[in-house]
């Protein structure tokens, strides 16, 4: 079935009907049509949100002030120990800086902060001004590696120089920049949690399981992340990708670098947490750590059951739209969906790959709409279209359905309680029931 014409012509190969008798491949994973109002954000954006999580690492924007304002508030990540990572620095460039060059700014940016806060590791994110004018950042940071003895990591990102993956891969190539080029002869039975940011506290739900089961967690990345701790990344034997989109990449360098194969792991939901276990289980321990683990799955899904069952009887039949970052999230949604009885009538991302389109197409009803880097516009038609109950995304997509009075889950970087985990899977069933079922649409 072909998309109504509404939908600008350059944009129609990125949005489809699932047809199970059509081979043709969805579009994706390019750079947002211009003037179709992407609900992306820039690439200097990308960067920031996967490094900002690590806590006790100095942030400097070299850019406006304007750059800096993205902060720990868009992406609230919990910590453990250093609260560093909750403050923004700025080289706040002006209209002389843009003339005459801010290398001289960004340099004296360095110095203050290394005389009075003395920091481990600075980060030195290019925004789109640097990118115009040209600073040399590389030259900088390198100097004031030599000058002081600590990491200063250059993070290449130009809002305007690619797209929000750009920004995953520039943090990426950052953090690889940090850990070094050396392999360790020195190996933990253990593994790198690679792409989860510890909203809520998440990874350490995770972290807790792996820990009943006999696993230990080398590296987290990036959230809850330490210098001390990221170095040390190479000593493990595994690692684990949650979120693929921003960090599949660095799971494939860390592979060809220092060895350590990388899976793909999804914690959302009660059948993807059972399988992510399990496969990790099977890959590093012995038959005992298998048997561990499955009754600890048990236990766990035994002590979740009649209260999702209770919220599956108030929510099947119902519809549901989501649109998230990356391609596991959704794949992870539809599968939690179907567990309550939800049907997903309507599903897209910004950065998917068409590897998890695929799998989108095979675990979603003829007739559901599959949208990549979609506009609000297209958001709102298809779920009006659909007749969704709840939409699923983050901070940019709330007021959109609220506007047409549909229920809303923030599943996003704002969200202040946990959703991953077998308590996670209890706390999504209850806010989708509360949502879904509050008396308040009825007065929409
Ligand atoms: S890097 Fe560019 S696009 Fe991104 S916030 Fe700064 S000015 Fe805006």
């Amino acid at each position: 079935m072909e998309v109504e014409s509404q939908v600008l012509d350059e944009r129609k190969e990125f949005v489809c009907y699932n047809s199970k008798n059509e081979s043709s491949r969805l579009r994706c994973d390019e750079n947002s049509v211009s003037g179709a109002v992407s609900q992306r954000a820039c690439v200097y954006c990308g960067a920031r949100v996967v490094l900002n999580p690590i806590t006790d690492a100095f942030h400097l924007i070299h850019g406006p002030i304007g750059c800096a304002s993205y902060t720990w508030d868009l992406r609230g990540s919990l910590t453990s120990g250093s609260e560093i990572f909750r403050n923004s620095y700025s080289t706040d460039l002006s209209e002389t800086d843009v003339i005459f060059g801010g290398e001289k700014k960004l340099t004296a940016a360095i110095d203050e902060i290394v005389e009075k806060f003395n920091p481990k590791v600075i980060f030195v994110y290019a925004t789109c001004i640097v990118g115009i004018i040209g600073d040399d950042i590389d030259a900088v940071c390198k100097k004031a590696e030599e000058k002081y003895s600590l990491r200063v990591i250059p993070v290449k990102s130009p809002g305007f120089s690619g797209n929000k993956a750009s920004g995953y891969r520039a943090a990426c190539n950052a953090i690889l920049k940090l850990i070094g080029n050396k392999k360790s002869k020195n190996k933990i039975n253990g593994i790198n949690y690679l792409g989860d940011f510890n909203l809520a506290g998440e990874i350490w739900v995770v972290q807790s399981y792996l820990k009943r089961i006999g696993i230990e967690v080398v590296a987290k990345i990036t959230g809850d992340g330490k210098y001390d701790e990221l170095i040390k990344a190479p000593e493990a034997k595994l690692n684990i990708v949650q979120c693929a989109g921003s960090m599949e990449y660095l799971g494939k360098k860390m592979e060809e670098i220092y060895d350590i194969p990388y899976i793909r792991v999804s914690f959302l939901g009660i059948a993807d947490t059972e399988n992510s276990l399990l496969q990790i289980a099977s890959i590093l321990g012995d038959e005992d750590t298998i048997k561990k683990a499955e009754k600890f799955i048990e236990a766990e899904k035994a002590k979740i059951q009649k209260t999702i069952e209770y919220h599956r009887k108030r929510l099947i039949g119902k519809k549901a739209a989501i649109y998230v970052g990356g391609g596991y999230k959704a794949i992870s949604l539809i599968k939690q969906f179907n567990e309550l009885g939800i049907e997903t009538v309507m599903v897209g991302t910004q950065t998917g790959k068409p590897r998890d389109y695929e799998i989108i197409k095979n675990i979603t009803k003829e007739g559901t709409v599959i949208l990549d880097d979609a506009n609000p516009y297209e958001l709102e038609k298809f779920m009006l279209e659909k007749g969704a109950d709840i939409l699923v995304g983050g901070v940019k997509e709330r007021p959109l359905a609220y506007k047409l009075g549909v229920a809303f889950c923030d599943h996003n970087h704002e969200r202040k309680h946990i959703l991953s985990g077998f308590e996670g899977a209890v706390n999504f069933a209850e806010e989708i029931d509360l949502t879904v079922n509050s008396p308040v649409w009825k007065y929409v």
